[in-house]
């Protein structure tokens, strides 16, 4: 399962609209299992196939479940959903803004405004379909991945310019930056 380079924003490939996964086949199985290495080895906590250079709807999203118990002492336990040909099938009406960063866009963050919950459908890496009830930081980085298939970044959903930030290694924001997707 070898870790793939990530494609990074100035490469146009990042704006094309992946096209739809017609058979789930054992290929696609190894495409996931290289995601799942990759996203991990960049710390993030979502990817998109076409993060790798690969122009196929297919979305891997793995963040800390968020539980009453605030234990910090104890890394939270993370749920791994892998979905292919994700859709929106639901979103909230709410609006929530929140602090965002991408693998692809290494350095930067923002405040990007996403629907609070979401229910995304699709169909599993055994081609099964599925669907994902989903809010805060799941939903946020669901959505963030389903624009990658369509050619969207973070930075297109920013208006204002004053809330995109740099960040300095050490510094307070690095914490935020973790959530890279
Ligand atoms: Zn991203």
């Amino acid at each position: 399962m070898p870790v793939r380079p990530i494609v990074l924003s100035d490469n146009p490939l990042l704006r094309r609209k992946s096209r739809r996964v017609r058979r789930v086949t054992p290929a696609l199985q190894q495409l996931i299992d290289d995601m799942v290495e990759t996203m991990r080895a960049a710390n993030g906590i979502g990817l998109a196939a076409i993060q790798i250079g690969v122009p196929e709807r297919v979305i891997i999203v793995e963040v800390p479940e968020e539980n009453e118990d605030e234990n910090q002492e104890h890394p939270r336990p993370r749920t791994l959903h892998a979905v292919i040909n994700p859709e929106l099938a639901r979103k909230s009406r709410e609006i929530e803004d929140g602090i965002e960063g991408c693998l692809s866009i290494p350095g930067w963050i923002g405040e990007v405004p996403r629907h609070r919950a979401v229910t995304v459908k699709g169909l599993d890496p055994q081609g099964r379909a599925v669907r994902i009830k989903a809010e805060g930081l799941l939903a946020r980085a669901l959505q963030h991945e389903i624009d990658h298939c369509d050619g969207i970044l973070f930075i297109d959903h920013i208006k204002d310019p004053e809330k995109i930030w740099r960040v300095v290694e050490g510094e307070e924001e690095a914490a935020e930056a973790a959530r890279l997707v």
